[in-house]
């Protein structure tokens, strides 16, 4: 099976294994373990900022960079399509009272008119008050899309002048670094709180880390412990993280090569099926219609594991354990089943 799902599917490998089998570890929650410190350390600097926490999920990671930003029934703007929006299950809702108001745009991008028009900043007592603005880079369900620089630097000149605040879900933002060459802090510095995956493109079986100022990773230490996802001896994940960081940001550019392969081949059967333009990293998204279903039964029985993002939409993600080998069977699946 070759699995385009998700790049959450990657197994460690044999050399990352080696790493975590032999690291030091502590009680993480007395923050004695020396490994996760590392780990926390290392992501902030390469992030531009002066502190990081390791935590289980992606999705943690953005809970607790959003709420050191927002104040219970405060609100934060977003694309509509953003994961902390449409895959956090709530959980800003739910576990912080923080709402929401988004912006549609194709690719995802910030859309600088729309947060404009929305943001209410200190709105009084009948209105709600937005207090930040979340990014994703990339965008995952926009299809793996690259926010602007520029964008995102008229984006901060936008919201500093009236105190609204900015967090990144930079889940990827390995892959827009990768893509772009754009250095991860000149993405980082940009934002007062920011959340990486080390579970996807990069390889390692568990964990994201946030980095922001000291004072805020302290309050969010608290929190997580608050939420139940203190850990101990973490050191033996957090070695993976590591681990990845050396071996696996670099190689992000095979996963790009391997994705736009694919798009290339679906687009020279059904050129409507795919936009080019679109496909900037590791994801491919595939407008297909009411062929959709068909299309994933399909490829699954000929070995192509592939999922649905929404109405006629099928994504596909390459990561490390998809071989340029692989990714040429998979245009060759896929692209017989379009012409068919
Ligand atoms: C995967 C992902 C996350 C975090 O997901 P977890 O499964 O909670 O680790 C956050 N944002 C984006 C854009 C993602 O793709």
């Amino acid at each position: 099976m070759i699995d385009l799902r998700s790049d959450t599917v990657t197994r460690p490998t044999a050399a990352m294994l080696a790493a975590m089998s032999t690291a030091e570890t502590g009680d993480d929650v007395y923050a004695e373990d020396p490994t996760v410190r590392a780990l926390e350390e290392r992501v902030a600097g390469l992030l531009g900022h002066e502190a990081g926490l390791f935590t289980v999920s992606g999705s943690l990671a953005n809970v607790l960079g959003v709420r050191s930003l927002v104040a219970p029934g405060q609100e934060l703007l977003c694309e509509e399509r953003a994961h902390v929006v449409r895959a956090e299950l709530g959980a800003h809702a739910v576990t912080q009272g923080v709402t929401t108001r988004t912006w549609a745009d194709p690719r995802g991008h910030v859309d600088l008119d729309a947060v404009r028009r929305l943001m209410t900043p200190d709105a009084g007592p009948y209105l709600v008050s937005t207090a930040a603005v979340a990014v994703e880079n990339t965008h995952n369900f926009a299809g793996g899309t690259v926010q602007p620089l520029d964008s995102l630097r008229a984006l901060r000149s936008l919201v500093d002048p009236v105190g609204v605040r900015l967090h990144l879900d930079g889940a990827r933002l390995w892959n827009a670094h990768v893509a772009t060459g754009v250095p991860l802090a000149d993405y980082g510095r940009l934002f007062d709180t920011v959340a990486v995956c080390l579970s996807k493109g990069l390889g390692a079986p568990v964990g994201s880390v946030l980095a922001g100022p000291a004072a805020a990773i302290a309050e969010a230490r608290v929190w997580r412990k608050r939420l139940g996802a203190g850990w101990r001896q973490a050191g033996v994940l957090a070695a993976a993280g590591l681990h990845a960081l050396d071996h696996h940001v670099d190689r992000l550019a095979d996963d790009h090569a391997n994705a736009r392969l694919i798009a290339e081949a679906v687009a020279t059967v059904d050129p409507a099926a795919v936009d080019l333009s679109a496909v900037e990293t590791n994801v491919v998204i595939l407008d297909v219609g009411d062929r959709a279903a068909a299309l994933v039964a399909a490829a699954a029985d000929a070995g192509i594991l592939t999922g649905t993002v929404g109405p006629g939409l099928v994504r596909l993600i390459t990561h490390l354990d998809v071989s340029a080998e692989d990714a040429k069977r998979a245009a060759g699946v896929l692209s017989d089943l379009l012409r068919d």
